[in-house]
């Protein structure tokens, strides 16, 4: 079977790293999450200083870039997200985390940074990766993208439930705005906003079960392989 790349975008919890986990899992391709690079980066920052509620020192943070390296790995089904060797893939999705990425994801340098490691793990094809900005800049040329949307509705309950099935206390409306600020700071910013591609598919899956968005996403795949 020849080896493709898959670019998937979109908003925030339309449930696109599940999607892209499955879809690898199925076609055995790599699964990169670039989300979890920019919020390594973010954690990285914040533990440093970098990043407080007050101010954001960009300096420091543009200077440091390379002292943050991303992996990832898995433990009995469950995917890992490691920061300089440190299992970090809760704290990463900590609401502290969530509202700074992206203003940490707007800044040129780390874009740049983090757009060229992406590029290195996606030379050799066989590679889901879901973002922003897979299919406008990281993978323009990916033989499938995929746009996901859902109803923010649906996202934010989506989001509420993960949070709560891990034993975070949060409230409803604190999950709402967080991602329609982070949506909107994703679509309006300078460098690389989230945009649909001309060539994208556009997979809206607010009324669709898992089951079935993988069926259909399964033969999507499999008619561009061939
Ligand atoms: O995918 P996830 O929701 O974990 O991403 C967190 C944030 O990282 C996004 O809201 C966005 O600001 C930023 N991001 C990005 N480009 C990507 C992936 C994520 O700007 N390719």
């Amino acid at each position: 079977m020849s080896k493709i790349n898959i670019a998937i975008d979109g908003y925030s919890s339309t449930g696109k790293s599940t999607i892209a986990k499955l879809i690898a899992k199925h076609f055995s391709f790599t699964y990169i999450d670039t989300g979890a690079m920019y919020r390594c980066l973010t954690l990285f920052g914040m533990r440093n200083g970098w990043i407080t509620d007050g101010e954001i020192d960009e300096p420091a943070i543009c200077a440091n870039l390379d002292k943050v390296k991303v992996t990832f790995g898995d433990s009995k089904g469950k995917s890992l997200v490691f920061l300089n060797s440190e299992d970090v893939s809760d704290e990463i999705r900590s609401m502290a985390v969530s509202q700074k990425v992206s203003v940490i994801s707007q800044i040129k340098e780390v874009r740049e940074y983090l757009v060229h490691l992406q590029q290195e793990l996606g030379m050799d094809k066989g590679v889901v990766m879901d973002g922003r900005d897979i299919g406008s800049v990281v993978f323009p040329t990916a033989q499938l993208k995929l746009f996901i949307t859902a109803s923010p509705k649906i996202r934010a309950r989506r989001r509420f439930d993960e949070l709560k099935g891990k034993g975070v206390t949060v409230d409803y409306d604190t999950v709402c705005d967080n991602l329609q600020k982070r949506d909107s700071m994703d679509t309006s910013r300078i460098e690389s906003p989230l945009i649909q591609t001309d060539d994208a598919v556009l997979f809206d899956n607010s009324n669709l079960s898992p089951e079935e968005q993988m069926r259909m996403l399964i033969s999507l795949v499999q008619c561009r392989i061939s």
